[in-house]
C-alpha cells in the first residue's frame, strides 16, 4: 500500500525534485532553483542570510576566482539571494 509520504517522494523523484531527509519517515522535497526565480523578489531571501552564505563560498575550495561555484556552475552573487537554493555539498 502506497502511502503520502510515498507518493510525495515518488512525485519528487519524478520532477527531479531535491529531496532532503528531515526526521525518520519525513521528508522534504525541493524544486531545484532556476536563474529566472531571481526576477520574482517573493523567491529572495534575506541580506543577512545570503551574505552569510557568500561567505561560506568564499572560503570554499570550490568557489573560483570569477565568483561561480566548480560543482553547480551558478554565479554565487545571484544564486545565495534565492530562499529556495542549496549548495551541493550542503554547506548551507
Ligand atoms: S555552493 Fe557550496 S560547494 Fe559551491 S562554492 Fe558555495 S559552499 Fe562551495
Amino acid at each position: 500500500m502506497q502511502t503520502k509520504n510515498t507518493k510525495i517522494l515518488n512525485f519528487c523523484q519524478i520532477q527531479k525534485y531535491k529531496i532532503f531527509k528531515l526526521l525518520p519517515g519525513y521528508n522534504i522535497c525541493m524544486r531545484p532553483v532556476k536563474p529566472w526565480d531571481l526576477l520574482n523578489k517573493d523567491n529572495w531571501t534575506i541580506e543577512e542570510v545570503r551574505n552569510k552564505r557568500l561567505e561560506i563560498c568564499g572560503e570554499c575550495e570550490n568557489y573560483n576566482s570569477i565568483g561561480q561555484c566548480k560543482l553547480c556552475h551558478c554565479f554565487m552573487s545571484a544564486k545565495t539571494w534565492l530562499e529556495n537554493a542549496y549548495c551541493p555539498i550542503r554547506k548551507w
